[in-house]
C-alpha cells in the first residue's frame, strides 16, 4: 500500500486498517491466550480505613502475550467485549477467583473478600446468578465473600433489568459494588432501587482531591450519600498518605491504591495475608 502524506483521506484509511487489523489479531491471539495460559489474575488489596488490614482484594486480569509482552486490559478487555470472548474468560475469572477464595479458606486466611469486575457483556446475560451460584457450590465458599463491580453505565443502560437482575444476585447473598462511580450517568432515584452494598468512589476524584477542592466535595458527598443509603464507600486509586488521610477523615470505610499495594500475584497476595495472621 502506498502512502502519501499529501492525501490525508487516504492516510486516515491506511491507518484504520491497521487498528483493524491490529484488533484483528489480538482477537485471535486471545483465542487462544486462555488455553495457552497466558491470562492470569493479579490481585490489589483493599484495606479498611480503620484498623488498616486487608479486608479483600479487586481481582485484575492480566495478558502476557508471548511477542507483544504484557498488554493492559484497557486494551484487550474492549476486544473480548465485541467479539463475545468475554463471556468466557469473565467465567474464568470468576472461577479462578473463587479457586483462590477456597484455597485461602483451606489455609485458615479465608476471612476476606474478594471483588470481581462484571462486563457490560455478562451482565446481559440472564443466567450470570445461577452460574455464578454454582460456582460458589462447587468451590464450597460462601457467597458474601464474593463481590461483584459492576459500573454505573451498565446498571443505567436497562435499569429495570438491572434491577431484577442485582436483585437475583443479592437473594444468593452475592455482594454488589458500583465501580468508577460518579464518572457516569447515574439517577439518584435508581440508586435507592439497586440492592448494592458498596460505592466505589472513581479515582479521578480521589487523584487530585488534595489539591482541588471541587473533588474533595465530591469525595464528602458520595460518602455521605452511600452511608444515608446504608452503603458502605470504598475509595480507589489512593496513592498518597494526604489521600488516604482525608478519606479516612470523611469516613470513607475502605481504600485500594498503590499506597497499599499494586495489583500482584496471587503468591505474593497469599504471602500478605499470611504475615498478616490471623
Ligand atoms: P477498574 O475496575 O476501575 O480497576 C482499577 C484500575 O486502576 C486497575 O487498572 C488498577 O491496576 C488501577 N489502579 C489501582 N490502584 C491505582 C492507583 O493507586 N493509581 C493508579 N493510577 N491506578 C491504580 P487495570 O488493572 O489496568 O484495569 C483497567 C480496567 O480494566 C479496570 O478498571 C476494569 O474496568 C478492566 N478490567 C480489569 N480486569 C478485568 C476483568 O477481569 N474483567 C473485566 N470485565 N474487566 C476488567
Ligand atoms: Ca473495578
Ligand atoms: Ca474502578
Ligand atoms: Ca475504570
Amino acid at each position: 500500500v502506498i502512502r502519501s502524506d499529501a492525501e490525508p483521506y487516504c492516510f486516515f484509511s491506511n491507518e484504520m486498517n491497521d487498528e483493524a487489523q491490529l484488533r484483528l489479531g489480538l482477537e485471535g491471539d486471545l483465542r487462544r491466550a486462555l488455553e495457552l495460559n497466558e491470562l492470569s489474575l493479579y490481585l490489589q488489596p483493599q484495606v479498611d480505613t480503620r484498623g488498616r488490614r486487608v479486608v479483600g482484594f479487586e481481582a485484575l486480569l492480566r495478558w502476557f502475550h508471548p511477542t507483544h509482552g504484557n498488554i493492559p486490559p484497557a486494551r484487550f478487555i474492549p476486544v473480548a467485549e465485541d467479539s463475545g470472548l468475554i463471556l468466557s474468560i469473565g467465567e474464568w475469572v470468576l472461577e479462578q477467583a473463587i479457586i483462590q477464595m477456597a484455597k485461602w479458606r483451606a489455609e485458615g486466611l479465608g476471612e476476606v473478600s474478594m471483588a470481581v469486575n462484571i462486563s457490560p457483556v455478562q451482565f446481559q446475560e440472564r443466567h450470570l446468578p445461577d452460574k455464578v451460584a454454582r460456582m460458589l457450590e462447587v468451590h464450597d465458599v460462601p457467597a458474601a465473600f464474593l463481590e461483584l463491580e459492576l459500573t454505573e453505565s451498565v446498571l443505567m443502560k436497562d435499569a429495570e433489568a438491572a434491577v431484577t437482575l442485582l436483585n437475583r444476585l443479592s437473594d444468593a447473598g452475592i455482594k454488589l459494588a458500583v465501580d468508577d462511580f460518579g464518572t457516569g450517568y447515574s439517577s439518584l432515584a435508581y440508586l435507592k432501587q439497586f440492592r448494592v452494598d458498596k460505592l466505589k468512589l472513581d479515582q479521578s476524584f480521589v487523584r487530585h482531591m488534595d489539591t482541588d477542592f471541587n473533588d474533595r466535595v465530591i469525595a464528602r458527598a458520595t460518602i455521605n450519600l452511600g452511608h444515608s443509603l446504608g452503603l458502605k464507600v470504598i475509595g480507589e486509586g489512593v496513592e498518597t498518605r494526604t489521600q488516604f488521610e482525608m478519606l479516612q477523615r470523611e469516613g470513607c470505610d475502605v481504600v485500594q491504591g498503590y499506597l497499599f499495594g499494586r495489583p500482584m500475584p496471587v503468591d505474593e497476595a497469599t504471602e500478605l495475608l499470611r504475615r498478616a495472621g490471623p
